[in-house]
């Protein structure tokens, strides 16, 4: 039967530290959530298994189902070749403007920041992303940067990845600047997990770059489940709140996961509790490898209109899918049904 969370280990001295010690094997999950290796029913797929020991600490101990745990767990169903699952299913090679630099939107583009990420999310439409094509380290930035700084009309850089926040506080602060010199710039949007799958990354340094930041900045995090969201994500949450930034959330329906009314109406509660406000609940982009986690577009049209039923409007994210070449993220109309 399932029992109680795993309890929570002791405090790394860094979040590097933390970062450097993810779970990385499937042996070394197993035994931390007390099960057989079987049981588990890891597979060995080319985008590896990767996943922050904090993060394992919220899952229910011995339960292979655990919604958390589902999100990262390698298994063999991401290697049956689904028609309609791509390498690159939201086309973002077409919208490059610079190395690591896209735009799809009018007035804001996206930088991105680094490759790496603190966990591996099963269902990320980045997951086969030719980052090494376009790493924006070194030189690289320069060029983007140059892009943005030459074209008056993008009012917002949006800092994504992989993780920027698996980004060091020196290069934040010195990427931070380079922004800040831009002068048709009006705010900075971060695009990050790392608040949620490892706290510990809200350091005194990370607060300190959005408090002496000359740009508003917004964070949206990432969160699929209410387990995900302890008193340690709650912490951080304050914490950036307090150093001004504005905190959404982004969260991808996964079947299996969080394909459920109550799962996402509490989502929505315990993320008001911590301070950030649903933004969207995005359909899943078809990349392949992840078509175990589709759920049909009628069925998360009723959720989304289940959850409008009973949650405040502020409380309702918007269901929205990513089609290559629209102006904006395509809003799918909510189905209400009857009281
Ligand atoms: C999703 C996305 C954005 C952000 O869209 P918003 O609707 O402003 O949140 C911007 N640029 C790119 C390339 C995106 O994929
Ligand atoms: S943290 Fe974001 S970019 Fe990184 S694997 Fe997860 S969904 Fe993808």
């Amino acid at each position: 039967m399932i029992t109680a969370s795993v309890p929570p280990r002791q405090i790394p001295a860094s979040w590097q530290r933390e970062l450097a010690e993810a779970i990385t094997r499937p042996a070394e999950l197993a035994e931390a959530l007390g099960l057989p290796l079987e049981a588990l029913g890891a597979a060995t797929t080319t985008f590896p298994l990767r996943v922050p020991r904090s993060f394992v600490a919220r899952m229910r101990h011995g339960d292979p189902h655990d919604p958390l745990l589902r999100q990262i767990l390698p298994v063999a169903a991401e290697q049956h070749e689904q028609p309609g699952y791509l390498a690159d299913p939201l086309g973002e090679h077409a919208a490059q403007r610079a190395p690591a630099l896209l735009q799809k939107y009018r007035g804001r583009a996206l930088l991105i920041t680094t490759e790496t990420c603190a966990v591996h999310c099963r269902y990320c439409f980045r997951r086969e992303f030719p980052y090494t094509e376009q790493r924006g380290d070194g030189e690289r930035w320069g060029e983007a940067l140059a892009a943005l700084a030459a074209d008056t009309s993008i009012e917002e850089i949006i800092l994504s990845g992989g993780d920027p926040l698996s980004l060091g506080n020196a290069r934040l602060n010195a990427l931070g600047e380079r922004l800040a010199r831009i002068a048709h710039l009006r705010r900075v949007r971060v695009h990050t997990r790392l608040p949620v799958v490892l706290p510990a990354r809200v350091d005194a340094g990370l607060l300190r770059w959005v408090r002496s930041s000359s740009l508003p900045m917004v964070f949206v995090l990432h969160a699929n489940h209410p387990a995900e969201i302890d008193a340690q994500v709650r912490a951080a949450c304050a914490a950036l709140r307090a150093a001004g930034a504005t905190l959404l959330n982004q969260t991808v329906l996964l079947a299996g996961v969080n394909d459920d009314e109550t799962v996402l109406s509490l989502l929505s509660q315990r993320l008001f509790e911590a301070g950030v406000l649903p933004y969207y609940l995005h359909a899943l982009d078809a990349v392949r490898g992840a078509a175990h986690f589709a759920v049909p577009d009628q069925r998360a049209r009723r959720l989304a209109g289940a959850l409008a039923a009973r949650l405040p409007g502020y409380l309702v994210p918007r269901l929205v899918r990513e089609i290559p070449g629209a102006t904006a993220k395509t809003v799918l109309t909510p189905i209400s049904g009857p009281r």
